[in-house]
């Protein structure tokens, strides 16, 4: 799922990299891009065009982070709102405080309602609950039956009118599956309701008499993803005629674009809460929009990067960095040491190296970085006295061996660090008239 629009933003990105500072335009070609990306993906207009708005109005240096390049920091910007089109954070079920918990299914016919009965019944058994699955679907000749079929196929029981009772009331069924779970001691009541092929009020109606029938915890909607935009067109429906607490998605393993996921939330201010995502029992899970808004953009790692970068990198000294490196250029021996210990907090450096895209041409050197060599670099910078380090010019011939006596390193490893910290200060200077920081300050070059 959401191949088409995993391709279209990663473009996007890409077409960012690199870039110092983005500039009016840059931001309106990014929205342009993002905006075609959304309308091909199906998600509905008001929720496209809400979207643009917001990535473009925090693209506008409104949030200026010393830890990300601009192009992370889109990147981040349509993380967060993707998370927050698909619902925030992750909404699990209210179990009820005494007695079962009931919840109630509806949708359309075909949406995969009974199929994902089961898939739910095994989820919460899987959770140690005891489910009962309930036929109140007495209008499909088969549906019974094909409760029956999954309700054994999870292992749990099914409680369905005696055979033979010909078409049966559904309100009276679902009533006294209550009563029932209630004796035999069931702690979740699943309620399978009738479906059409099209919304209509009779339909509605007998939904609404179970409803109010068994008074559920949760009416969850059940929706084919694959229908797009008029899954959304369905809910509203459904929310008019019934009212839903949460929308299950079945069929998302065969939805490329994903727009009712992206939609619904938006469209309807009801969270989806379940995503089912194939024909086998186990394919089913809670629905997490973090990971789906990850799964989207593909770059999960880079992601982690960021979040990691932003917890670690400490924005007052980016930016006091940042000052003197456009300013006097009075950058230290200390600063040095000090970025290089950010980008340890960061984790592994190979590791790192696995997350960033473009940093390629410093791969190699990397991939060799031992990382005692900080620990040998800070006994070196630590055995200079404050007026070498704030001003390493003055660090002579005789000054470099004191300094190497007292770190336990050679001359030569002391002469390869201030080589090594001029080079990197040439480096940070031309990235900082560049017009913005380098993604890992202090990199040793
Ligand atoms: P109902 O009419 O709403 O009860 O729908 P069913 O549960 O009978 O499902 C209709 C069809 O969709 C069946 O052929 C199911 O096997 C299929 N189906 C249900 N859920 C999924 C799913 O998540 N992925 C796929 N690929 N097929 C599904």
């Amino acid at each position: 799922m959401f191949a088409t629009l995993s391709d279209r933003l990663a473009d996007t990105f890409k077409n960012l990299r690199g870039k110092g500072r983005l500039s009016e335009a840059d931001i309106d070609a990014t929205a342009r891009e993002i905006r075609i990306a959304l309308l091909e993906a199906d998600v509905a207009l008001p929720v496209v065009k809400e979207f643009v708005a917001a990535v473009k109005d925090r693209a506008r240096g409104e949030e200026v982070s010393g830890a990300l390049n601009p192009a992370q920091q889109i990147v981040k910007i349509v993380n967060e709102e993707l998370v927050t089109i698909l619902g925030g954070e992750t909404r699990r079920l209210r179990y009820a405080k005494s007695g079962p918990t009931v919840i109630l299914l509806a949708g359309l016919q075909g949406a995969g309602k009974t199929t994902l009965a089961a898939k739910l019944a095994l989820w919460l058994k899987e959770q140690g609950k005891a489910p009962v699955l309930v036929a109140a679907d007495l209008q499909r000749p088969n549906a019974v039956n094909q409760l029956q079929i999954n309700g054994e196929r999870a292992g749990v029981p099914v409680f369905a009118p005696e055979p033979g009772n010909g078409v049966g009331d559904p309100v009276a069924v679902a009533r006294a599956s209550i009563d029932e779970a209630k004796r035999k001691l069931y702690d979740v009541v699943i309620v399978d309701t009738a479906g059409r092929l099209g919304v209509d009020a009779e339909l509605m109606q007998q939904a609404a008499d179970i409803r109010d029938a068994v008074q559920p915890d949760e009416v969850l909607f059940v929706v084919d993803a694959m229908i797009g935009q008029d899954a959304v067109t369905t809910a509203q429906a459904f929310l008019e005629g019934v009212g839903f607490d949460g929308v299950v998605l079945t069929k998302l393993d065969g939805d490329a674009r994903g727009g009712a996921a992206l939609s619904i939330r938006s469209v309807t201010g009801k969270p989806v809460m379940f995503a089912s995502a194939g024909e086998k029992l186990t394919d089913f899970d809670l629905f997490h929009p973090d990971r789906m808004a990850g799964r989207i953009l593909d770059m999960g790692d880079m992601l982690t990067l960021i979040e990691q970068a932003e917890k670690t990198f400490d924005h007052e000294q980016a930016l006091k960095a940042a000052e003197k490196l456009t300013g006097k250029g009075d950058f230290t021996l200390d600063d040095f040491l000090q970025q290089m210990q950010q980008v340890r907090k960061l984790g592994s450096m190979s590791k790192i190296m696995g997350m960033l895209p473009g940093m390629g041409q410093f791969r190699d050197q990397l991939e060799n970085f031992d990382e005692r060599e900080i620990d040998r670099i800070q006994a070196i910078i630590q055995s200079m006295t404050p007026a070498e380090r704030d001003d390493p010019k003055i660090i002579d011939g005789s000054r470099r061996q004191r300094i190497a006596r007292g770190s336990g390193r050679t001359v030569t490893d002391v002469n390869q660090l201030v080589d090594r910290f001029f080079e990197a200060r040439k480096m940070m200077m031309q990235f900082a008239q560049g017009g913005g920081m380098p993604s890992l300050p202090g990199m040793p070059g």
